[in-house]
């Protein structure tokens, strides 16, 4: 079994060799953490949106969507707070020129005294077998005991600082607890520094006039700019919902992990409005439904986790993560935040236009509460991508590479082939393909040898190929072949396309 950075460089290279994901501009050497979307990359991308439209929009009579454009009026960002405060910590390494967030730095420490602690609790569960007590361990083990307070110790240090814009004390948090910088191994820092995120524009012909904008840095404000539009438009009644899926930019400082941390990347993003006071029990349904959601594409459970904030955002009074365990360990995929009245509150505020909602059994109006649920497509692609990434040994010792992605995600549905060049059966073949493709994404393939077709097919993921031969020209029957178990049945033509909408539907 390879180590985990070996596989994620294989999965990178499969997402290239296959069309996926290409490095945005490679025939200039590339933009850093800039990424394009090759032909099945483009078709994996479209069917996760789909499926996350379904689910959310389709499903929800009281969710409808929306496409806000990317700028918007420079006071949006004003009032998010983004202008003032979205901005990492930055530090520089003065031997290795390298730039990292300060303070991913602190909690990488953090992180790494966690998994001490976690190697001692493995350890001793073997020691002790059934009667091993974990929470008790936790509370009593001298070793355990001491690492759970030094990395409290350095949450205690590194909050404050944070929320207070100390860098100073966060440099300084850095040097006590001599961290080394992982390119250079020296500890020859820069000062700490405040990076805003968010690129900026001109909009307007003519220098004089031209207004500095932004290349909006999430989804959310074009939803909540928008909310009293739909609100009234679409007589919604709390508590209800508005999805989109679009592009964000954020000029990440650190940015060196695929598609996971990219510039430009794409969000899908629900915000939900409640009545103040509801928002928390919302807040818990959206939590459970999104997982529900995550689970639904039979991925396994154990690959998810929650993660709670502890260290809140001043807009929010509850807030989760749904993390996922890519190659690179277990990372955020999902946020769900219960984010109060402060967006549409700080909107109202700023545009001086009321953004409230009249509460027909109260009879008074009120600033909705709101539950947002935002995930990122891209690093839902990379979730699934790397789970489906599969190496097998077959039966006869040679090996195939198979993308076991869920059906309804696969960007090609079926492929079609004739067994051979000949004899009508390219014909009858492109017959079936023809049909299909109405109402499937579909491939015809008669290069190569029927073995090599099913290899590609497999590693692009394509649940079904289909091979006709000559007995088809005889009873209009062809071969299934099924991706997962490469179990072959004959079947009439007429039951393909059930067949595939069957497997499809599994994922519901
Ligand atoms: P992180 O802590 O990883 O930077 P975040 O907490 O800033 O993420 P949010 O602002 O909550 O992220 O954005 C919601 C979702 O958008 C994230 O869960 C993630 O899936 C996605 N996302 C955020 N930043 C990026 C990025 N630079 N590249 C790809 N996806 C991203």
């Amino acid at each position: 079994m390879a180590n985990n950075e070996d596989l994620f460089k294989k999965i990178i290279s499969h997402a290239k060799e296959y069309g996926f994901v290409f490095q945005s501009s490679e025939i200039y050497d590339g933009l850093s953490a800039v990424y394009d979307y090759g032909q099945y990359g483009a078709e994996l991308k479209n069917n996760i949106k789909n499926y996350w439209w379904k689910a959310m929009v389709q499903h929800h009579e009281n969710i409808v969507g929306l496409d806000a454009a990317i700028f918007m009026h420079p006071t949006t960002w004003k009032a998010s707070g983004h202008v003032d405060a979205f901005s990492d910590p930055m530090i520089d390494n003065k031997d290795s020129k390298k730039r990292y967030r300060a303070d991913v730095l602190v909690e990488d420490f953090m992180a790494k005294i966690e998994a001490k602690i976690n190697k001692e609790v493995v350890k001793a569960a073997k020691r002790f077998g059934d009667t091993f007590d974990k929470g008790q361990f936790l509370d009593t083990n001298p070793r355990v005991v001491k690492n759970k307070e030094k990395i409290e110790a350095i949450k205690n240090r590194l909050y404050p600082a944070m929320d207070n814009n100390d860098f100073d004390g966060i440099k300084q948090l850095i040097i006590d607890l001599e961290i080394a910088c992982p390119v250079s191994g020296s500890r020859n820092w820069t000062d700490v520094r405040q990076f805003n995120l968010m690129f900026s524009t001109q909009i307007g012909s003519t220098a004089e006039g031209a207004n500095q904008i932004y290349l909006r840095p999430e989804t959310a404000q074009g939803i909540f700019v928008n909310y009293l539009n739909v609100q009234k438009t679409g007589r919604m009644k709390l508590p209800f919902g508005i999805a989109q899926i679009g592009k964000a930019f954020r000029n990440e400082i650190v940015a060196r992990q695929f598609i996971f941390r990219m510039r430009e990347f794409e969000q899908m993003e629900m915000q939900f409005f409640v009545k103040p006071g509801e928002e928390l029990k919302w807040y818990e349904h959206w939590k459970q439904e999104r997982l529900n959601w995550h689970l639904s594409l039979g991925i396994p459970a154990e690959k998810y986790r929650f993660h709670d904030h502890e260290k809140l955002a001043h807009y929010a009074n509850a807030a989760a993560d749904i993390e996922f365990d890519f190659p690179i360990g277990f990372k955020e995929l999902e946020g769900i935040h219960s984010r109060t009245d402060f967006d549409l509150g700080a909107h109202q505020k700023h545009s001086g236009k009321k953004l409230q909602f009249f509460d027909p059994e109260l009879n008074e109006s009120y600033v909705p509460y709101v539950v947002e649920t935002s995930i990122g497509l891209d690093r839902t692609f990379l979730a699934v991508f790397s789970h489906a990434y599969t190496e097998e040994v077959l039966d006869d010792g040679s090996e195939r590479i198979v993308m076991n992605i869920p059906p309804v995600l696969s960007p090609i549905k079926a492929a079609v082939f004739p067994l051979i060049k000949k004899g009508g059966l390219p014909e009858k073949a492109r017959e079936i393909f023809d049909d299909l493709k109405l109402d499937w994404m579909c491939q015809y393939d008669e290069k190569d040898a029927i073995g090599r077709r099913y290899r590609r097919q497999d590693a692009i993921g394509t649940p079904y190929c289909i091979t006709v031969d000559h007995q088809t020209l005889e009873d209009n029957t062809v071969t299934i072949r099924e991706r997962d178990s490469m179990k072959q049945d004959r079947i009439s033509i007429e039951e393909i396309s059930g067949i595939i909408a069957g497997r499809i539907k599994e994922n519901r």
